[in-house]
């Protein structure tokens, strides 16, 4: 039954968008002047040192924000605190002082709350109480916990089959709050476990599971400081894994080289001052990327295909001088049909269609040619692509021919957008049970889990569309703005007889909710979490494959809010009569569930013990090591297809990114710094040229039309903005333009959306 009058999309608001240049240099006095800005507001100040100074300290809590690692030695993290800007907005985001009382909700009813940007929806502080939206009401009521437990255990077992249900996990869970939780899902009885990982790096799983024997990362952090050259691909650590900034200049002050790939030319690529050093603050900082390639839109494969054929070109005009033979020879196979795939390359052909010049793609080939040991980074400008896994797969082909891989200084860097992304899909998040998991679980809790398949994220969306699915469960995130095709996915939500969100502040996902609906908020990173055996830490696992402990210390904002792992024990309780788990014992103590894990999931061998030594452990990782853990234990190289995209005059390449106030779905802010675009979102930035050719004029308002599979989609009213992107290109912010990612373009091995690549036109805006 759908609420009728609920915005399920980003109201339209009116804006007063100032422009500016884009920045040359991140970081620096602007970052602390913001980071200043943001503590100011939301925090108590007494606690802004304290917190500052402990985060990512090996004592201290982990940030909440991305996945880049912390220096491996304690006195090698800056005694001035171990954060960037984005750091420091989401502590302060979650740390914030602001509350929602339960009047909030006797004032508010869902419909009136639907029609506040997701900006605002977050903005109203942390929940305090469990809530309930009942069936046929429009406004949340306090819920006990224990009511709300019996709500969900009512619901759960009046399902006809435990695959009706599904369980969405975002990554910010932590290690023992993930393990409990598919725990208690799969003696439930179904594999529908969703994760944020679906729509993100899940081609670079599929990807680096396929060629290399492990879907994560090889690099260590310490690799960048001894590396030759450093690629970074359809990546903006600027905004999203700022601290990755210092690791480039490190690098770069070791003699490294830097080529960056990616049709904006973001300004964490370019230069950045250190604002924790003076030198930097009164110099003109570091000069990062040697060689900024502007690629048009997902032709990074055109772009990568074509340097592998000048790579091979001056590999024949000088053998063993480019390719590392021996390693080849030994540790890969595949290499006679890729180099046979290169044979009718044209390079300028494939350098015209990236939008580079022969000249730009013959300088990285030789920056490539003379590495040794080099590191390619990338991040959602590649992964979310239908043809993603052939783009990483094409990266793992330059690094295979050049012995790059399985020694220091060298290797893939995926770099992990959320806190412990990587750590939930290790401890077991995934609609996939690996059949060792499964044996594992079987022997340690005496139950059978279901072999089936579960639903991806988009699958899930569309079982709950077709009515095949009726419950869905979110622990944490945004669900219902972080995935695409926003109209389709809000009918699927509602399609459900019962939501529940896991949250620690509102968001559009408890608005557009099923015939009944809970929230159930829980503690923060930051915050203390006390159980029956005193107080707890959890732990996470970051880019790099190392699990560290994370030990929140500030109060609770509510004695009302209960620990993830709380929740999931309580819930187990209620759910599952007949479980043998002790699920209180858990809860009471999190080294019981550490040893769990220890028993269960390979490569955590003393992890009590392990886990409380200065800044924790390295997960084994064979690629790492040289070694494969594939079908014949060596590294497949591949052969990738160039894709062709056909576009009419009138169309553009759009693909949906983040601004730097925005954390996935969370918006910090209205400011997007370094773009030089502030006090708004709903703009579209396009090349001069194109403005001309389409008849508006830069300032003028647009709505953005998608047709996909005969369908039409509409984003209405965004702001044009010239700006330096290639031609037929445009950017916009997403969720904004979620709606126009349909929900059936995505990457055909593993269903991650094409969030990258969005065919559209646009017309005169309609909105008065
Ligand atoms: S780089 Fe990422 S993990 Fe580190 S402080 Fe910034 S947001 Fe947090």
């Amino acid at each position: 039954m759908k609420r009728s009058n609920l915005c399920v999309t980003q109201p339209v608001e009116t804006e007063d968008i100032k422009l500016s240049n884009i920045k040359t240099i991140a970081a620096g006095v602007p970052a602390i002047t913001s980071s200043v800005n943001h503590m100011i507001k939301e925090l108590n100040p007494k606690i802004c040192a304290s917190t500052l100074f402990s985060v990512n300290q090996v004592d201290g809590f982990d940030c909440p924000g991305c996945a880049w690692p912390d220096p491996d030695d304690a006195e090698d993290r800056s005694s001035l605190g171990e954060y960037c800007e984005n750091g420091v907005k989401a502590i302060a985001e979650e740390a914030t002082t602001e509350r929602i009382e339960n009047s909030f909700f006797e004032k508010y009813s869902v419909q009136e709350l639907s029609q506040w940007s997701d900006y605002k929806l977050g903005k109203s502080g942390r929940l305090t109480h469990p809530m309930y939206l009942p069936k046929g009401k429009n406004h949340y009521e306090p819920v006990s916990w224990e009511k709300a437990f019996d709500l969900i255990a009512e619901e759960l077992h009046g399902l006809d089959h435990p695959n009706e249900a599904i369980f969405y996990t975002s990554g910010k869970t932590t290690n023992e709050a993930a393990f409990v939780y598919q725990l208690f899902v799969r003696q439930f009885g179904t594999n529908n476990m969703p994760d944020c990982s679906n729509m993100c790096h899940e081609t670079s799983g599929v990807a680096l599971s396929e060629t290399l024997g492990i879907g994560k990362g090889s690099v260590r952090l310490e690799d960048f400081y001894i590396t030759d050259l450093i690629m970074i691909v359809g990546q903006n650590p600027g905004t999203n894994h700022p601290r990755m900034m210092t690791a480039l200049q490190k690098a770069k002050r070791a003699g490294a080289k830097i080529i960056s790939v990616n049709p904006l030319p973001e300004t964490g690529l370019m230069r950045f001052k250190h604002p924790q050093s003076p030198t930097d603050i009164l110099s003109s900082g570091t000069q990062l990327t040697d060689l900024f390639l502007q690629v048009k839109i997902n032709e990074d494969l055109a772009l990568f295909k074509a340097i592998l054929k000048l790579l091979l070109e001056k590999e024949r005009a000088n053998p063993n001088t480019i390719f590392d033979h021996e390693f080849i020879q030994n540790k890969t196979d595949g290499y006679d049909e890729l180099v046979a795939s290169l044979e009718d390359v044209n390079v300028a052909e494939l350098a015209q269609q990236a939008g580079l010049t022969l000249e730009q793609v013959e300088e990285a080939a030789e920056l490539i040619a003379n590495a040794k040991k080099m590191i390619i980074c990338w991040a959602m400008g590649i992964t979310q692509h239908k043809n993603g896994v052939a783009n990483i797969q094409e990266l793992v082909n330059l690094l295979l021919l050049k012995g790059s891989i399985g020694k220091p200084g060298a290797g893939t860097c995926p770099v992990r957008g959320h806190s412990n992304v990587q750590g939930d899909r290790t401890m077991g998040v995934w609609e996939k049970l690996k059949p060792e998991l499964a044996k594992n679980l079987e022997k340690n809790f005496d139950f059978v889990p279901p072999k089936e398949e579960g639903y991806n994220t988009v699958n899930s969306i569309k079982a709950m569309h077709e009515g095949k699915a009726k419950f869905f469960f979110g622990m944490g995130g945004n669900f219902m703005s972080a995935t695409p095709d926003t109209a389709y996915t809000a009918e699927a939500l509602q399609n459900c007889s019962m939501t529940v969100q896991v949250s620690t502040k509102l968001n559009r996902g408890h608005l557009v909710t099923g015939d009944a609906a809970l929230i159930l908020p829980c503690l923060g990173r930051t915050e203390r979490d006390i159980q029956a055996s005193g107080k707890q830490f959890v732990s996470v696992e970051n880019s790099m494959g190392v699990v560290h402990q994370s030990n929140g210390s500030l109060e609770p904002a509510s004695n009302m809010l209960m620990s993830e792992v709380g929740i999931v024990c309580c819930l187990a309780k209620a759910v599952l009569e007949n479980s043998k788990t002790d699920w209180l014992g858990f809860m009471e103590d999190y080294d019981r569930i550490r040893c769990a894990v220890e028993k269960t999931i390979p490569g955590f061998k003393n992890y009590n013990q392990r886990v409380r030594e200065p800044g924790g452990f390295y997960l084994p990782n064979g690629a790492r090591e040289g070694n494969f853990d594939t079908n014949n234990n060596k590294a497949h190289l591949t052969v990738n297809q160039v894709p062709n995209h056909q576009l009419e005059a009138h169309q553009y390449r759009m693909m949906t990114i983040r601004s730097h106030d925005q954390f996935n779905t969370t918006i910090y802010g209205l400011n997007d710094r370094y773009r030089g675009i502030e006090n708004g979102r709903r703009v579209i930035m396009m090349h001069p040229d194109d403005i001309k050719k389409s008849g508006f004029q830069k300032g003028d308002y647009v709505d953005l039309i998608g047709y996909h599979e005969g369908k039409k989609r509409v984003a209405p009213h965004f702001m044009i903005v010239e700006y330096d992107i290639p031609q037929q290109c445009v950017a916009t912010y997403f969720p904004e333009t979620n709606i126009l990612v349909p929900i059936d373009s995505y990457a055909s091995e593993c269903k991650t959306p094409a969030s990258k690549l969005v065919i559209i036109e646009l017309e005169s805006s309609n909105y008065r």
